[in-house]
């Protein structure tokens, strides 16, 4: 194996996750849990992709990934890339199909319907001719997982990996260069997850309790901020209810028809070895939820 391909970073997205070297990173997710697609590449031209789409009942695998290959061959036509494909039953999975084609690119993939939850899934690694293709398909996909065992999912991505219960739903994301964000939905409850980079420099003009108040979504709420600590890292936990007096009437409502809890949680730390600063949210929803969200970050 060549240094530096080592699986050794997770990614996650909508129940899927695979491990690609510390060096790859996310550069495209589309969809959601129900049919959607990630691509990881890494520095030179190889890249990860997996497509996901869930189903009911069984699925003839082979069926969909003829549709897919024969996608791939009309698209190669037209650019007048000439195309060669094969499939293969794979020795691994029961079930599943290995393919391999060549046009502009080298590929190497499989598809199979996972018999637990059903998600068929085609994941690939593709190349330039003078890249490992097989070997380095070989070594990632064999990590990738359409499903937890435990009824979290892992959303990782550019370093950042958090576990939320499954019934969350990705309703937001941002992905910058310093900063990362995604928002999740389970009903009343959102949770929400920030990631800021060049803490160092943050830090020089606001204190973490001055950050946490301002930035981390804290603004316009009544508030208790303390000090604590979360991995190590210095940390504050607030809790509070937001200031809205619009919606305030809907909000009183809310709490004494569905018994709402309308309280914020939140704690926002500062993890030195990363020199990053993370905060996690949870509107309407538990103390346990919060402690359990922070305790599945990764920070270093
Ligand atoms: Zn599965
Ligand atoms: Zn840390």
């Amino acid at each position: 194996m060549k240094h530096g391909l080592a699986p050794e970073q997770i990614v996650g997205w909508q129940g899927v996750s695979l491990r690609v070297p510390p060096d790859w990173s996310v550069t495209g997710f589309q969809g959601d849990a129900k049919e959607g697609y990630l691509r990881v590449d890494s520095p030179g031209s190889l890249v990860a992709e997996v497509r996901w789409a869930q189903a009911k009942k069984a699925v003839d695998v082979r069926k969909r990934l003829d549709a897919y290959l024969n996608l791939v061959e009309r698209q190669a036509k037209k650019r007048k890339v000439p195309f060669t494909g094969r499939i293969k039953p794979s020795e691994d999975w029961q079930g599943a199909l290995e393919f391999n084609y060549r046009a502009d690119r080298k590929v190497r993939g499989f598809i199979r319907q996972c018999p637990q939850c059903r998600r068929v899934v085609i994941a690939q690694v593709s190349g330039d001719k003078d890249d490992a293709v097989v070997n380095v398909a070989n070594l990632l996909l064999d990590t990738l997982q359409d499903h937890s065992e435990d009824g979290w999912w892992t959303w990782a991505l550019l370093g950042l990996v958090v576990r939320l219960p499954e019934r969350f739903a990705l309703v937001k994301s941002q992905v910058m260069s310093g900063y990362l964000m995604l928002q999740f939905r389970n009903r009343y409850t959102e949770v929400t997850v920030e990631r800021w980079g060049l803490a160092d420099v943050t830090l020089k003009k606001w204190t973490l309790a001055e950050w946490a108040q301002q930035v981390a979504g804290w603004k316009r709420t009544r508030a208790q901020h303390t000090e604590g600590e979360v991995k190590m890292h210095p940390s504050v936990w607030s809790v509070g209810v937001r200031r809205a007096p619009t919606v305030w009437l809907r909000r009183k409502v809310e709490r004494w028809i569905l018994r709402r809890p309308e309280e914020l949680r939140g704690a926002v730390w500062h993890c030195e070895p990363g020199n990053r600063i993370y905060a996690v949210r949870v509107e309407r929803g538990t103390e346990q939820l919060l402690e359990q969200i922070v305790a599945s970050v990764q920070c270093h």
